[in-house]
């Protein structure tokens, strides 16, 4: 059960880009091809792959990434701060993690 919904990329990258200014995080990757994503490590099924879905962000002050996860988290995004390809990011998406 999830207290959020999908939304549409338009809605996604609205709050992306007010989570970027409010945070101070650098976008690092957005929409992929098949051929880049595979390029960057990511999974076959990425949302990356999904026009408008999801992006990555490395934020100037990695000390905040708990906080702004949860200042995602209010606008209805899904977040993760990992390591993988580019190095340490927050990934948000717009639609729920695929269960695998
Ligand atoms: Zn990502």
């Amino acid at each position: 059960m999830t207290d959020r919904i999908p939304m549409a990329p338009h809605d996604f990258g609205d709050r992306c880009d007010a989570l970027a200014y409010k945070w101070g995080l650098s976008l690092t990757s957005g929409d992929r091809t098949i051929k880049r994503n595979a390029a960057v490590g990511g999974n076959p099924n990425s949302v990356h792959l999904l026009q408008g879905m999801a992006r990555d962000y490395v934020p100037d002050n990695p000390a905040n990434a708990a906080d702004v996860m949860g200042d995602a988290r209010r606008l209805g995004l899904w977040s993760v701060y990992h390591d993988k390809g580019s190095g340490k990011h927050l990934h948000f998406q717009a639609i729920p993690p695929l269960s695998s």
